[in-house]
């Protein structure tokens, strides 16, 4: 005989609103359903190790079959089974309790964003098929195999099955709209996008899919660096081998497995073609780890497997829940301390391959106060010869010869080692030490480095002529006459007027020094580059501020002043396009015109 009910639910049709509102993506339904007869097949094992389960259980298994004509999928496993009662427990009541609370909460709201589910795993196969059977038979003694249907209306029948071995199926019949999936690749896409790493080997037309004691499980002692590696492509096929991993291995006062893997990057968009996977109990859940994770941590690859990641709740609130946080700040706190402790026993590895971390170990410092403070001891400056030495240490150098009147340690740095090149040459005759910074948050680091460091100043190599950048209070004499100066000033003014927006300023340096220098005022610059990666839109597109410094202490000042009409100004006009030409600064038309000239004269 045959049961009939109705599904106690107020509203009308519940399942149209499953569909639309209870994933976004409706590709996880084969998550939830394969999930379930994972659960399945798991807590037949449990009972049968408690004895509740008398004999051989045999080995567990989750088949996966598609019927491409009939556009049947059906998910069948060996666990538990269901009895009718437990169908009309588990399948009728509670998961359709957990949709009515659904129905309430969201009815109104048009665009929710829920990730979890509240108990509808099972009803997600909605989404997808118009109607879902499940042929069950419970591990009970003397069981009755049963069948359930539902046909996505609010009435099911149960009645007598047809399953002769214990566990179940459940078959859904695709819908019409959604014959994307009646297709064979897939299905077989979904598998090995969700289930690659479920615990039950799952079989899909006959073929394994899954690997069910994933390398994050395993004990770190056992696994060969060649096993991580291979890992990691297995995750990243296209990607080049990570530079370092962590294993991650928590049990209080949260559950916590997976291993990270530290990527070559050179840049951020780089880092993100790959993405840390969100797992639970094994089920991938997400490669959106955003409110998970800090975002320097995102920069990092790998898998993270925690049950107690609350998926079920919606996105907002994750970041500020209790146990997410912990989570953050102990991977946070791993991650650092496997750095440093790859610094101070690997140190010659970790500066081969300083150039791919330092993007993130910047990041994590201008992001993290904590991982900052560790960080403090392996983050890397290179100096102009290709030489790293940790930062503060660095700086520590700095304090014989780079100390100015004021008492501050001045850093002084170029950004670009071959486009600075000569003025790097000149620092390095004064006896500066000179930093490259050229990574893509290096503009960041200078703050930082000035809050940090005590007495500390950040200075570009161009922020002012050379014997000025690092101040030691020396006035140096003039050996033009007051009026002399004015003048200089003047032809040189009137030389640049037509020619570029720079200002001009003499100053009396070093005879050595060139007769012109290209400087912009360093907090000038900085101002400049934050308006432009839109830290300060409030100040718009900052133009350049470049001044040309004439040397009145020069030995061609003299003579220009003494020279007349063309030739004084050919005198300037190259003076001042070698000054630009050094700074990177000639270019387009202006480098052409020079080019031309020089050409002339040869
Ligand atoms: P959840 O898995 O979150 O409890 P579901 O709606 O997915 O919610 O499933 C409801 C219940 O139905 C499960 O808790 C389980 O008791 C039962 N069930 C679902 N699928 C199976 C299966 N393949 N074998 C045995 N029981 C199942």
């Amino acid at each position: 005989m045959a049961t009939k009910g109705s599904i106690s639910v107020n509203t009308e049709n519940i399942f149209p609103i499953i569909k639309k509102f209870l994933y976004s993506d409706h590709e996880i339904f084969l998550r939830e359903l394969v999930s379930n007869a994972t659960d399945a097949c798991k807590k037949l094992k449990a009972l049968s190790s408690m004895g509740e389960v008398k004999g051989e259980i045999g080995e567990l298994t989750i088949t996966v079959a598609l019927d491409e004509k009939k556009k049947t999928l059906t998910i069948s496993d060996n666990g538990i089974g269901m009895t009718e009662a437990e169908i009309e427990k588990y399948i009728n009541q509670l998961a359709f309790s957990g949709a009515e609370e659904f129905v309430e909460k969201y009815k109104d709201k048009a665009d929710t964003d829920i990730i979890g589910h509240f108990g509808l795993g099972f009803y997600s196969a909605f989404m997808v098929a118009d109607k879902v059977e499940i042929q069950t038979l419970s591990h009970q003694e003397d069981a009755i195999p049963a069948h359930w249907t539902c046909d996505g209306s609010t009435s099911f029948s149960i009645k007598k099955g047809k399953r002769k071995e214990r566990g179940t199926d459940i078959i859904l019949h695709i819908s019409e709209d959604s014959n994307e999936f009646a297709a064979k690749a897939r299905i077989n896409n979904l598998l090995d996008k969700y289930c690659k790493f479920l615990p039950i080997p799952i079989y899909f037309d006959e073929k394994n899919i899954n690997e069910t004691k994933p390398l994050w499980l395993q004990s770190p002692t056992k696994i060969t660096d060649e096993e991580y590696t291979e890992f990691y492509s297995k995750l990243y096929p296209m990607a080049e081998p990570p530079l370092f991993w962590i294993h991650l291995n928590v049990d209080y006062p949260f559950n916590l497995t997976g291993i990270l893997y530290f990527p070559k990057i050179k840049d951020a968009i780089e880092a993100e073609k790959h993405k840390v996977q969100l797992y639970s109990n094994q089920v991938y859940v997400t490669d959106s780890v955003k409110d998970i994770l800090p975002e320097f941590l995102t920069l990092l690859h790998g898998v993270i497997d925690s049950p107690d990641i609350p998926l079920n709740v919606s996105r907002s609130s994750l970041q500020s829940d209790g146990a997410v946080k912990k989570i953050t700040s102990h991977i946070t706190k791993k991650v650092a301390d496997k750095l440093a402790s790859i610094f101070k026993n690997q140190r010659e590895e970790f500066e081969s391959k300083w150039e791919y971390m330092d993007v993130f170990v910047k990041y994590g410092m201008l992001s993290d106060e904590k991982f900052a403070e560790k960080a403090n001891g392996f983050c890397l400056v290179k100096d102009e010869e290709g030489k790293l030495s940790v930062l503060g240490e660095f700086i520590e150098q700095l304090k014989t010869n780079q100390t100015d009147k004021d008492g501050d340690t001045i850093l002084l740095y170029a950004n670009h080692k071959d486009i600075q090149y000569s003025q790097i040459q000149a620092a390095k005759e004064m006896g500066y030490k000179v930093a490259i910074f050229d990574g893509v948050l290096d503009s960041h680091i200078h703050n930082y480095i000035e809050q940090k460091f005590e007495k500390t100043k950040c200075k570009r190599i161009d922020a002012a002529p050379i014997d000025k950048l690092v101040d030691k209070g020396e006035t140096i004499e003039t050996t033009l006459s007051e009026d002399d100066v004015k003048k200089l000033t003047t032809v040189f003014e009137k030389a640049v007027k037509d020619q570029t927006e720079y200002k001009i300023s003499t100053e009396a340096l070093s005879p050595s020094t060139p007769l012109v220098s290209v400087t912009e005022d360093e907090f000038m610059r900085r101002m400049r580059e934050m308006s432009r990666t839109g830290g300060q839109a409030m100040f718009g597109n900052l133009p350049t501020e470049y001044k040309l410094v004439v040397n009145s202490n020069h030995k061609k000042g003299k003579a220009i002043l003494e020279a007349k009409g063309k030739a004084q100004s050919k005198v300037i006009q190259k003076a001042i396009n070698l000054a630009l030409l050094s700074a990177g600064l000639l270019i387009g038309e202006k480098l052409h015109a020079f080019l031309q000239e020089e050409q002339k004269n040869l």
